[in-house]
């Protein structure tokens, strides 16, 4: 498998994104959502390097005939918690057409939180379908289907400290 971003360039970044958001979330009622399962690792890292107190929620979502055919999606699994007393940073683990993101935001928007914005560890920007604005980028990358640090292929290679290419899925 062709190695695209190494565990070490992961862990970097994501020091960098976690000192970023606790100078931005200073003194605020930070609370993390991330996506499942992709966001697990990342969002396990992040955390780990915050400065800041926050609470951590997830959400799950299926997309219908895959995310970038009709952009159909709904909620799998809700938050546990009402999220209006809080600064919602939805955590991703990449973003391609954006028809998730673009979901996941009309729908904790309606839910009025204090801000929301959102945070992806890798941005195929060149796949966009529709606008999301997202605060934090860890990495800009190719349109390739990638595996490794909770991303997966059928159920596999979550577990790899770093991304790679997956040649042939
Ligand atoms: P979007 O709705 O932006 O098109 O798709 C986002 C979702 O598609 C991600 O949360 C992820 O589950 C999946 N996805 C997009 N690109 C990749 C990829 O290269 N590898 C894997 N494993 N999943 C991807």
């Amino acid at each position: 498998m062709e190695i695209l971003l190494t565990a070490e360039a992961i862990q970097k970044r994501v020091r960098e994104m976690s000192e970023e958001i606790s100078r931005d979330y200073r003194g605020k009622n930070l609370l993390l959502i991330g996506v499942l399962n992709g966001s697990f690792l990342f969002l396990a890292d992040l955390v780990r390097n915050l400065s800041i107190p926050c609470a951590v929620d997830f959400i799950s979502l299926q997309s219908y005939n895959g995310a970038s055919s009709t952009g159909a999606v709904r909620t799998l699994l809700d938050l546990r918690r009402e999220i209006s007393d809080y600064c919602a940073l939805i955590v991703e683990d990449i973003v391609d057409t954006g028809l998730t993101l673009s979901y996941l935001l009309n729908t904790l928007q309606a839910r009025r939180p204090k801000s929301l914005e959102i945070c992806v560890l890798a941005d195929k920007a060149e796949c966009r379908k529709v606008p999301v604005p997202i605060r934090y980028v860890g990495f800009t990358v190719p349109n390739r289907f990638l595996v490794g640090y909770g991303l997966d292929y059928e159920g596999q290679y979550r577990q790899l400290p770093y991304i790679g290419v997956l040649d042939a899925p």
